[in-house]
């Protein structure tokens, strides 16, 4: 289980400093979370302002 982010990600990178694993990287043409570092802790989905991130 890992928490995705969606098409509606807008790349602000807000996510980015909130991911105490860092797990949170640019990908093509928006964020991208790495399914294998994320502890599913939820801290990235709150500071969405577009709400684009989820748990899977
Ligand atoms: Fe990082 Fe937590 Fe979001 Fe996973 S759920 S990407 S560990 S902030």
């Amino acid at each position: 289980m890992a928490h995705v982010i969606s098409d509606d990600c807008i790349m602000c990178g807000a996510c980015q400093d909130t991911c105490p694993m860092s797990a949170i990287t640019e990908g093509d043409g928006k964020m991208v979370i790495d399914a294998d570092t994320c502890i599913d802790c939820g801290a990235c989905e709150e500071g969405c302002p577009v709400g684009a991130i989820s748990a899977e």
